[in-house]
């Protein structure tokens, strides 16, 4: 076998663990201690392979010390920038020409919503793909933490499957109150943010789409969580639909009936809970109402709706 063949054979036996090394240079090296040092044909090659071996092994350990990835469940602050290591749970529909991708990413730990900018034009992540993401941003809008993908992020896909944990949490426990903000909003048709008066804080005036959601507080005996219900649970759980609590808030000239008659028949029930835990809110993703409540009188309920409007 001529050096040319053996610097052939020992890029092949690098290729097949994943290494690439040009044969030319293999070659050169070979060329080198067979030539110049007078080296046998076969020390030489041992030489060389031990020389690629230890450069590879001193590159593996370099970028394993370097990028530490952070935990879905470990992001706590805002405007850090953090390594992941995730897979693509679901994408979303942007809703900004300036959003290239929206959605979800998970880890063992947990999921946490992902932008990715379109002046950033990175490679679009795949559904249900996993990916090493660095230099990624963390934000928190409404005590929900996301990341933000931006020109820094760097986007490597992984063989590998990154296993997505669930972490959801179940309480249980009695509503003792309906925060402020609850009932019928509006919110920005850009952004989604809850607009006030008319006015978004990221687009200013803008023409807000009704939603319905509770900002609730859960009793279980000895601490009080906040729990999040969205439109449709919150629909599920007082019984009233958003086209519903347009109508009322209409015939009222007041949006403020809605939030009331919600606490009317929440308030003071007892509800087994699930969702996904945030650092303020239990963001809700399923509930039951205990049955030893289910059988109340629904005149009753209605009754004390009456008293307490
Ligand atoms: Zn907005």
């Amino acid at each position: 076998m001529n050096l040319k063949e053996l610097a052939e054979q020992i890029r092949d036996r690098f290729s097949n663990q994943g290494v690439k090394i040009s044969a030319s240079e293999i070659e050169q090296r070979l060329h080198s201690l067979v030539d110049d040092f007078k080296v046998p044909t076969e020390e030489a090659s041992r030489s060389v392979v031990a020389y690629y071996s230890k450069l590879n092994l001193q590159q593996v350990s370099a970028s394993a010390t370097e990028v530490i990835y952070s935990k879905i469940k470990d992001i706590n602050t805002e405007d850090k920038w953090i390594n992941v290591r995730v897979r693509v749970v679901q994408l979303w529909e942007p809703n900004s020409p300036s959003i290239a991708q929206v959605g979800l990413l998970g880890d063992e730990t947990g999921t946490i919503k992902f932008t990715s900018w379109s002046n950033a034009k990175l490679p679009i992540l795949k559904d249900g793909k996993s990916y090493s993401i660095r230099n990624v941003v963390t934000k928190s809008w409404q005590g929900r933490f996301s990341i933000s993908l931006n020109k820094a992020s760097e986007i490597t896909p992984l063989d590998e499957e990154v296993a997505v944990g669930r972490a959801e949490e179940e309480i249980s426990g009695t509503i003792i109150d309906i925060q402020s903000g609850s009932g019928l909003i509006k919110r920005c048709p850009e952004c989604n943010r809850v607009v006030v008066k008319g006015h978004c804080a990221e687009h200013g005036t803008v023409t807000g789409l009704y939603d319905l959601r509770i900002k609730g507080v859960l009793d279980d005996g000895e601490v009080v969580t906040d729990v999040l219900f969205n439109r449709e649970l919150t629909e599920r759980l007082t019984g009233m639909t958003l086209a519903e609590a347009k109508e009322r808030a209409m015939e009222a000239l007041d949006q403020n009936v809605v939030a009331d008659a919600m606490k009317a028949v929440t308030i003071g029930r007892y509800y087994i809970v699930r969702g996904n835990k945030t650092p303020r809110w239990l963001l809700v993703t399923d509930f039951t109402e205990a049955p030893q409540i289910k059988d109340e009188d629904i005149s009753a309920v209605l009754a004390r709706a009456q008293e307490l409007l």
